[in-house]
């Protein structure tokens, strides 16, 4: 099963590619850690990603195909992946319509802008395995440790509050027009992001079978 997560910033596609992750056994394949591990690693592509990231801007377009092209060859997504983070604009779509690879379903998580805000202002990050957690709605067991991995929790850069508004009206203006792009497709699928993130996830599943 080859899927497509799309939602705006903060609707908790991570949170459900990891969930569809263990309980599919395939991987995900999240373009927003990839670019922030190169730029962990101080990577050319990370230092030139991390401008457009910090801006709340989106990565040009032919970095991201390759990027996720060459990821996606990789064996392990032999079975299937989910991709989170892509596409991300029109032309990305066309990218990937264009290639060999064929996406069975498109799973759009809705959650309005003002819930968003409020989410992205509670959200940490493990520095070293990328897992993210929340303040109120998906505390880590120990405080400022990752459940998974031990590793020290962070505050994005990307998540203060005036990159979040640019960031949001990014989505708006390139992102949310890939909704319509699938829907006349007959690719896509709709699930409420607001419910809690077992519902939620119980949301996607009975989605993903229609
Ligand atoms: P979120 O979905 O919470 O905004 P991501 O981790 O998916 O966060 O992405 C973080 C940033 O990485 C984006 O704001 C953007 O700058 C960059 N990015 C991620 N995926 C893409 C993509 N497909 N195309 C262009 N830029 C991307
Ligand atoms: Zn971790």
């Amino acid at each position: 099963m080859n899927l497509i997560l799309l939602a705006a910033p903060g609707a908790g596609k991570g949170t459900q590619a990891e969930l569809l992750c263990e309980k599919f056994g395939i991987p995900t394949v999240s373009t927003g850690a990839m670019l922030r591990k190169n730029i962990a690693d101080g990577t050319q592509l990370g230092k030139m990603a991390e401008k457009y990231i910090n801006d709340g801007k989106l990565v040009p377009d032919d970095v991201i195909i390759g990027l996720v092209q060459s990821r996606i060859a990789e064996g392990d997504c032999k079975n299937g992946f989910i991709l989170d983070g892509f596409p991300r604009t029109i032309a990305q779509a066309e990218a990937l319509s264009a290639s060999d690879v064929k996406i069975d379903k498109v799973l759009n998580i809705e959650v309005p802008d003002e819930k968003i805000i409020e989410r992205l202002a509670g959200r940490l990050e493990c520095k070293s395995c990328g897992t993210t957690y929340h303040k109120e709605h998906r505390p880590p067991k120990v405080d400022g440790k990752c459940d998974r991995c031990g590793g020290d929790l962070r505050v994005r850069d990307d998540d203060k509050p005036e990159t979040v508004k640019q960031r949001l009206k990014t989505y708006h203006t390139q992102t949310k027009p890939l909704v319509d792009y699938y829907k006349e497709k007959g690719m896509l699928r709709v699930v409420s992001g607001q419910e809690k993130i077992e519902d939620t996830h119980k949301a996607v599943l009975s989605a993903l079978e229609k």
